[in-house]
């Protein structure tokens, strides 16, 4: 098993891309806490992975409060006695773009998706130096390598501080034998794309755009989150993972 004797945090699992990550982790041998503002959800899913054989712990996590940061690692080092594997795959979107974007929605995907990782990057640290290193996966998007039409400025800006934010934390922590990197998936298949892919002319435009011709299933993204979170990439940090389906690419 790829993720044997490891500990990990995951954030927004009780669904998409997280709950995915959360269910491969453990196959994977790794000990999950997985947090979300989604309890209902996020606990259906631990109950799943634990009669599956899984090790696996929801706790109630709002990725913007420093506290709630506080007691998702208490809640691992308490339970599982470490820290090495932190994703940060929380993440909100707004489709309002050009003069409909609001200042309400920059504030609120900024705080989410750019401080939540800065907060839980900061809630870690001192337990992945305890363990003598650790990996940390930062989900951006392609979002945060181009500009496109019809997305709020600010998810793409979000995204890039994400993207930019990773390489800081991969140089400012290497000493400690922690590593960071970005994975920047295309359309995936999950709740925050459902009107993209629930819209028959919507999920046209998408496949025709897309080289490989389809969203991305979450697993298909979680193999390479798998991958960072592994001893497999121990040279890897700083660096940004792209599975897009060859969207920018072209
Ligand atoms: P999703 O909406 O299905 O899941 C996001 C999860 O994050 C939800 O469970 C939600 O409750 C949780 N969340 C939101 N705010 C939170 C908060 N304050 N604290 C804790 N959890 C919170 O979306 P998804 O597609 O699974 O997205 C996962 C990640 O992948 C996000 O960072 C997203 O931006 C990124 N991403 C998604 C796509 C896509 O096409 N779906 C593409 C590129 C990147």
């Amino acid at each position: 098993m790829r993720l044997e004797g490891k500990v990990a945090i995951i954030t927004g699992g009780a669904r998409g891309q997280g709950a995915a990550e959360a269910r491969m982790f453990a196959r994977e041998g790794a000990k999950v806490v997985f947090g979300d503002i989604l309890d209902d959800e996020g606990r259906k899913v631990e109950a799943e992975i634990n009669e599956a054989g899984g090790e696996a712990t929801y706790v109630t996590l709002d990725v913007t409060d420093e506290d709630s940061w506080n007691d998702a690692v208490q809640t691992a080092v308490s339970s599982y006695g470490k820290v090495d594997i932190l994703v940060n795959n929380a993440g909100i979107v707004s489709w309002n773009a050009g003069d409909d974007a609001t200042v309400e929605e920059w504030d609120n995907v900024m705080d989410v998706n750019a401080k939540g990782v800065f907060l839980g990057t900061r809630a870690v640290i001192p337990e992945m130096r305890k363990a003598g290193g650790g990996s940390i996966i930062n989900i951006s998007s392609i979002s945060g390598m181009v500009g496109q039409a019809n997305i709020h400025p600010g998810y793409n800006a979000s995204k890039g501080a994400v993207r930019i934010l990773t390489k800081s934390t991969a140089i400012q922590n290497a000493g400690d034998g922690i590593r960071c990197n970005s994975i920047h998936p295309g359309p995936i298949k999950t709740e925050m794309t459902r009107q993209g892919w629930e819209d028959p002319e919507r999920l046209a435009l998408t496949e025709q755009r897309t080289p490989l011709g389809r969203y991305a299933e979450p697993d298909e993204i979680a193999y390479g989150v798998l991958f960072l979170a592994s001893d497999e990439s121990s040279f890897m940090t700083g660096s940004e993972m792209v599975i897009d389906g060859g969207l920018t690419a072209q």
